[in-house]
């Protein structure tokens, strides 16, 4: 467990250890701050592991991305089969690191879900089940309970949210939504 000597927010050797790692992993790590589960979770690798190398972190990184946007994607999948009635299959793919991708891909229908940051993951991957429901099945899912028109994804001080085409009004993609300040 961290120790209260040591606090991931002002300790300079995990600070470096962190920007190297996000910088040849490709992760953002956004705002310093107590609800940062990005830090958080580096922080927990830190104090459990040591400063590893970030090649060696690299399987550690692309578990909990796929982790995150699987629980999500099922999520959304449960949704939009209950909606639309359509037995919709999974379509999730987990890609080995080479030369070009450090950490791997995840992918969710034909998109790559790229953050690292649990409210990010959870806005690509709305996009990506968006997408895959159109391409795969030509059904525009989620529709907007008021207009019956599609809706986009966007991104607000509490997290991510559909937004319909008629306006700004907004409803919920999740029933747990991820934490804005990740
Ligand atoms: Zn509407």
């Amino acid at each position: 467990m961290p120790s209260h000597d040591f606090d991931p927010m002002t300790d300079p050797a995990f600070q470096g250890w962190a920007l190297r790692v996000a910088d040849e992993l490709w992760l953002e790590l956004g705002e310093p701050g107590p609800t940062n589960t990005v830090l958080n979770w580096l922080w927990t690798m830190f104090t459990n592991n040591g400063e590893m190398p970030p090649h060696r972190l690299a399987e550690d990184v692309q578990r909990r991305r796929a982790t995150l946007t699987k629980h999500r994607m099922r999520s959304l999948l449960d949704q939009a089969r209950q909606e639309t009635g359509l037995d919709i299959a999974e379509s999730f793919l987990v890609t080995a690191p080479d030369a070009h991708e450090p950490t791997g891909q995840v992918y969710v229908g034909n998109t790559v879900i790229r953050s690292f940051r649990e409210s990010w993951i959870a806005k690509e991957t709305a996009d990506a089940v968006q997408d895959h429901l159109m391409s795969r099945y030509r059904t525009v899912w989620p529709v907007c309970p008021r207009h019956h028109l599609g809706v986009h994804v966007i991104r607000t001080s509490t997290g991510p949210a559909w937004e319909c085409s008629t306006g700004p009004h907004r409803f919920p993609i999740y029933d747990n939504p991820p934490q804005a300040k990740d």
